[in-house]
């Protein structure tokens, strides 16, 4: 890690810290039944008065999925929501997910208004990739395609050659390698070495990093194993080397839902964000799901297996949004034109793939 990488690093920490100290404040309330439908009924008739729809990641509170799915819109990885919210005619997309998956949306649909519960949650890996490092970084190795994670700014995809998700991340790889170009990948360094790993191709790597998936230790995930031995581990790329490599199953966010459902196994340790215990559970109701440890015994976890900012999408103010369109997501429009070449780039070539 070199010094202005690290700088970054201990940036991103600090940010990362002062936002998870804010959650312990404002842990979510119980929602009682008549409750969540009063709620679920008021955003559903702003919906339907605004055209609008309801697009969330699976990594959001079970709430926020129950409801997109029950008014139309779609429960998805990042991949698929971009395409959908592309596709979908509404004129204003909610972006249940954060910062980079709302800009994404105004990217690929520059002509709908893009909507987010609040424009405060982010990702640890976007913050811990500047543009101006960022830039610097590709400037000094000139003769490097440029691969860039979803989990950017708009201003680092600008500067990218592809954008890519976990989904396609290892074709599109395996793709340039084919073609003999070396590959400067950005920002999550745990997902850039399996994917190194696994393609053999040459690779070099920001040392970004998921404050949730990090926190997964292997110790734990094999003494867990040990409690039940007959269960699958499910694991997702952006965890430690040590974690994948003890891995039944590794995969995007729906490659460990199809895993889920394709593997014999009855009980499936799932070491990703708990948000997906919503799908996965809805999709193999006879499983037995456990939640794979974080940090390790005895320690304390800072993230406990769900990402804070997607914690901050919340059914009142999915409902606020709507009322007030002041969480609008906006994109410079020559950023966006430079941005979209390389997503635009994945979706061709991702939608060729095998589900
Ligand atoms: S779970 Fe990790 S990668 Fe996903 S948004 Fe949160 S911090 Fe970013």
């Amino acid at each position: 890690m070199n010094d202005a990488t690290n700088l970054i690093a201990n940036d991103a920490k600090t940010i990362v810290q002062a936002h998870l100290d804010q959650l312990g404040e404002m842990k979510a309330h119980h929602l009682s039944p008549e409750l969540k439908q009063q709620k679920f009924k008021a955003i559903q008739q702003e919906l339907e008065k605004q055209n609008a729809v309801l697009v969330a990641h699976y990594y959001c509170d079970p709430e926020v999925q129950e409801l997109a799915e029950l008014t139309g819109g779609c429960v998805s990885d990042s991949l698929e929501m971009a395409r959908f919210g592309r596709d979908h005619p509404a004129k204003t997309l909610v972006v249940a997910g954060v910062k980079f998956m709302g800009e994404t949306s105004k990217i690929l649909s520059p002509e709908k208004k893009v909507l987010m519960p609040t424009l405060e949650a982010t990702c640890s890996l976007d913050l811990g990739c500047p543009v101006d490092e960022f830039t610097a970084f590709c400037d000094a190795h000139p003769d490097y395609t440029v691969v860039v994670y979803a989990n950017t700014s708009a201003a680092v995809k600008a500067r990218a050659d592809w954008v890519v998700t976990s989904s396609c991340a290892v074709e599109i790889i395996e793709y340039l390698d084919s073609l003999g170009e070396k590959i400067i990948w950005a920002p999550d360094q745990h997902l850039g070495r399996y994917i190194q790993k696994k393609t053999g191709a040459d690779m070099l790597l920001w040392d970004g990093s998921c404050i949730v998936h990090e926190e997964f230790r292997a110790r734990g995930i094999s003494q867990m194993k040990a409690l039940y031995p007959n269960a699958a581990v499910l694991v997702h790329p952006e965890s430690p080397e040590s974690v994948i490599e003890i891995a039944d199953a590794v995969g995007s966010t729906s490659q460990l839902i199809k895993a889920a459902q394709d593997l014999p196994q009855e009980t499936l340790i799932v070491a990703t964000d708990r948000g997906i215990f919503y799908k996965m559970q809805q999709l193999v109701p006879n499983k037995t799901l456990i939640e794979a440890p974080t940090a390790g015994e005895g320690a304390s976890c800072r993230s406990c297996a769900h990402c804070p900012w997607m914690a901050m999408n919340e059914l009142d103010g999915i409902l606020q949004v709507l009322q007030k369109s002041d969480q609008e997501v906006f994109v410079d429009a020559a950023l966006a034109e430079r941005a979209k070449m390389p997503l635009d780039r994945m979706l061709n070539f991702s939608a060729n793939l095998k589900p």
